[in-house]
């Protein structure tokens, strides 16, 4: 396993494995902090291409004014030895500089989608993803692309650009990887004190008593919102931050989901640390898209 820093010597190296080696080459992007979901999607990744490269990047264009850019967990050491043992082939592990030369002044914007939910709460946070997702895709020109339904807007998102966009890679959107407890892995778990991590739980326990009355036949979005909502509020130290039912694709904000695919997504506090889950609703999503599809 090589840890790359440099921009020129990763597009080099995956130039030479795709033109001379004739390799496919998967890209997982990730912010380092590595846990079983990043895992699951390196696991994908490896059964899937010739090569794996997983970069590690703590991008600041998608933190917000104080969001937790400083605070996020960086251990570089640890989640080299993880991607070594998941024979991982390269890290590629940029400094600011490498992703942003001085004077960095291109940015991608993904309109619409990029206002709602997460993007609403958060202002700016997805065209520093778009924009830095743009840069890894162009250094490494990955075949196949790897993301988690954890973002599950994220995923949306960064579909619709590699589409429109005709991005010459294809996406993978993986499932959420939980915690026994059912609390979405994350790296931002890490902030939880031992007293927060139960009632972290309430994100799971109350998308899956929507799921289930879903299931049930409860189609109105209005009240599998409220079910949520009420379960949470039953947790005292949560604190709600939305709870959004919307198109799957689209996003749209839907009262009535009738049969079209819908995710039931939701963002909360348990003291400082927020936390974001979902739940997809109606026929699984189709998850490989190709740009010339
Ligand atoms: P991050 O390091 O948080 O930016 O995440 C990198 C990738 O891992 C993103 O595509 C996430 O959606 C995905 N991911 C994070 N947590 C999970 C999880 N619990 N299950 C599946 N994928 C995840």
């Amino acid at each position: 396993m090589e840890i790359i820093n440099r921009r020129k010597r990763m597009m080099s190296v995956a130039r030479k494995l795709r033109r001379e080696e004739n390799r496919t080459i998967a890209l997982v992007p990730t912010m380092g902090a590595l846990h079983e979901g990043h895992l699951s999607l390196i696991h994908e990744a490896r059964a899937l291409c010739d090569i794996v490269v997983v970069s590690i990047f703590v991008n600041p264009a998608q933190f917000g004014p104080g969001e937790d850019f400083e605070s996020y967990p960086r251990d570089l050491t640890t989640d080299s030895g993880l991607l070594a043992e998941y024979n991982v082939d390269y890290v590629f592990a940029p400094t600011l500089e490498e992703i942003y030369p001085p004077g960095f002044s291109p940015f991608v914007t993904v309109e619409g989608l990029s206002e709602e939910l997460e993007g609403a709460a958060r202002p700016g946070h997805f065209r520093g993803v778009a924009t830095v997702v743009t840069i890894l895709l162009n250094v490494v020109r990955p075949n196949f692309t790897f993301f988690g339904q954890k973002d599950a807007q994220q995923s949306i998102i960064i579909k619709k650009m590699v589409r429109d966009l005709a991005f010459d890679t294809e996406i993978v959107v993986l499932p959420i990887v939980r915690e026994e407890s059912g609390l979405a892995m994350s790296s931002r778990n890490a902030y939880l004190t031992d007293e927060q991590r139960r009632p972290a739980t309430v994100l799971n326990r109350a998308l899956s008593q929507a799921r289930a009355a879903y299931d049930e036949g409860e189609h109105s979005a209005a009240r599998l919102v409220e079910l949520v909502r009420s379960v949470i509020e039953q947790e005292p130290l949560a604190r709600i931050d939305y709870v959004s039912v919307n198109d799957a694709a689209t996003l749209e904000r839907l009262e009535k989901m009738d049969d079209r695919p819908a995710v039931l997504s939701l963002a909360v506090f348990i003291g400082n640390t927020r936390l974001i889950d979902n739940v997809v609703l109606g026929k699984s999503q189709k998850n490989v898209v190709s740009a010339n599809a």
